[in-house]
């Protein structure tokens, strides 16, 4: 198995991006682990920690069928000798997607409810149990919020720190890490959720802090994508080397380009995009589809 590498993280300038008196960097977070990618490894860590000193054996959490959550936990338990049970939103599929397969290869034990029970968070009552140890959904939670906030990078560098938002959580970590001086932008990848707002908010620690959310580039919802979307992500590979998934990277490094060349940042502003990963995701796209 491969373990988790946080100093393999770099800071790569995004030469294509920079125009208009901006400068953009990307902070590949991507890189410190194939499966447990990005801000999901930094979100699940005081999780962790704290179910090993509760003697936890299992750890329980939540996602759907396509979640980079879930099987970051799944493997990430692996890797600490947890077992791991995720409670999977919807009916049992015939076909399990790549993402549920990984996940049930690293020893995640699935549990399938339906759409109504998830929503209304109705744990079966026989995960009941002192040993397991449970995770909300995306990691959102104030530990979820401080493991992000352990995210090292130059906090003086940059004036503007970019980054997607499905739960808000590493939105939240980010904010509460941050140098005073700079300012965190969230790109929304969900279809016009206005409560990310209230989410992100909710796990501040400073309650003065602004949050800016841009809810214009979801491009039809969570999972959602257009061939204007596709021929960015290969053209955005072809100029810069990056890989981005279609779920959360792609749209974010969209957004930011498509900012920038409207002149939405002021000059000299020096950007930041947290590239989070979730490559996996792209395994669910027709193959073919992408140049990488
Ligand atoms: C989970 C994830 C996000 C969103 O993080 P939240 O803390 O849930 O807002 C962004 N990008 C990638 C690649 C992710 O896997």
């Amino acid at each position: 198995m491969v373990s988790i590498h946080e100093d393999s993280i770099t800071t790569d300038r995004i030469e294509t991006f920079c125009k208009n008196e901006v400068e953009v960097y990307t902070l590949r977070t991507d890189k410190i682990h194939p499966v447990v990618s990005g801000n999901k490894w930094f979100k699940l860590k005081f999780y962790f920690q704290q179910a090993l000193s509760q003697n936890a054996k299992t750890i329980v959490t939540f996602g759907g069928a396509y979640s980079n959550h879930i099987v970051a936990t799944a493997y990430a338990c692996k890797l600490k000798g947890l077992r791991s049970i995720g409670i999977i939103r919807g009916e049992e599929p015939k076909n399990y997607s790549h993402t549920l397969t990984d996940a049930m290869n690293y020893g995640m034990q699935l549990h399938f409810i339906s759409r109504e029970n998830y929503k209304g968070k109705v744990i079966p009552t026989e995960l009941v149990l002192p040993e397991n140890y449970f995770i909300p959904e995306g990691g959102y939670g104030p530990l979820g919020a401080a493991g992000m906030a352990t995210l090292n990078y130059d906090k003086t560098k940059f004036t503007t720190v970019c980054c997607s938002i499905g739960s808000g959580t590493m939105m939240a970590g980010l904010t509460n890490s941050k140098n005073k001086s700079s300012e965190i932008l969230g790109i929304s990848i969900l279809k016009n959720n206005y409560e990310l707002n209230g989410d992100v908010y909710r796990l501040l620690t400073d309650k003065n802090e602004p949050v800016n959310i841009i809810h214009d580039y979801h491009f039809g919802g969570y999972a959602k994508y257009n061939d204007g979307l596709i021929r960015f992500m290969n053209s955005f590979y072809e100029s810069t080397g990056i890989p981005t998934d279609f779920v959360y990277s792609a749209k974010l490094f969209f957004a930011i380009n498509d900012l920038i060349n409207k002149e939405y940042f002021k000059p000299g502003s020096k950007i930041l995009i947290i590239h989070c990963g979730g490559l996996q995701g792209n395994f669910s796209l027709p193959k073919g589809t992408l140049i990488f």
